[in-house]
């Protein structure tokens, strides 16, 4: 099998194991061809969402990704685009052999981004001899770029969980992931019954003063339950015991809750 110039296999779309053609997160931004999927994928696009947010606002159709093809200018060696673990990013601006297109600002960072990625990643504009601004490339092997996948993925799922929870009165996916998180539930996002969650929340209550059976029942909207009386009263509102489906001011009060970090 034929390898790209930093030691990962190169060939077809399927001989590589599939191209990742999703957006860069947060963006409608397209690699056309996609990046290998996987942890590569992962990596290639966060250091796309990064520069987009902290470097430059990324172009449609100016950014790149899997290309079978040599090293420009290269008789024999197959580019790192050649097994999709390179990525350009803006392109015309950026210009293969063109130093200097970018300013001291944006290049502390794009350091940043490549500190995060513990030397996983290379920059073009490194190169020693033609530098090459747009691209960005693996340099390591799988492994090590499976732990800098599980590093992003550990920072993604962290900003999630310090991220302000939208108060929107209702008990959507959001703010039950939110309470199963601040419970160390297992995070769904969704109430079975049984549920993990509404037992962790009964045992919670029963520590209130709550004398409720811990059976994972009684979070059901539209009935009136002893679990949502005791929630209401818990939360210091009217224990009406019921929690509508709609909008309702115990979810809202919840919500604000679960904001500080706490129930
Ligand atoms: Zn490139």
């Amino acid at each position: 099998m034929a390898h790209s110039q930093n030691g990962w296999s190169a060939g077809t779309p399927t001989t590589i194991g599939g191209l990742d053609k999703s957006p860069v997160p947060g963006t409608k931004i397209k690699l056309p061809q996609g990046v290998r999927k996987g942890d590569v994928a992962t990596v290639l696009l966060y250091v796309a969402e990064r520069f987009h947010h902290s470097v430059e606002a990324l172009h449609a159709d100016q950014c790149w990704g899997y290309n079978y093809r040599k090293v420009r200018g290269s008789e024999s060696t197959l580019s790192n685009h050649a097994s999709g673990t390179a990525i350009d990013l803006n392109a015309p601006a950026h210009p293969l052999g063109k130093a200097g297109t970018f300013n001291a600002k944006q290049v502390a960072a794009i350091r940043k981004i490549l500190d995060f990625c513990d030397g996983a990643v290379r920059w073009g504009g490194d190169y020693r001899t033609r530098k090459d601004e747009m691209h960005f490339e693996l340099i390591k092997d799988a492994s090590d770029v499976a732990l800098i996948a599980k590093k992003i993925h550990v920072a993604r799922a962290d900003a999630a969980a310090h991220a302000k929870l939208a108060e929107t009165s209702l008990l959507d996916p959001a703010t039950i992931r939110r309470w199963q998180q601040i419970m160390h539930t297992p995070a769904d996002g969704a109430i079975h019954e049984p549920s993990d969650l509404v037992k962790a929340v009964q045992r919670h209550l029963n520590k209130h003063g709550g004398k409720l059976t811990v059976d994972g029942l009684g979070l059901a909207r539209g009935t009136k339950t002893k679990t949502v009386a005791a929630l209401q009263k818990y939360l210091g509102i009217r224990a009406t015991g019921i929690l509508p489906k709609g909008k309702s001011a115990t979810v809202l009060t919840l919500q604000k809750r679960l904001n500080t970090g706490t129930f």
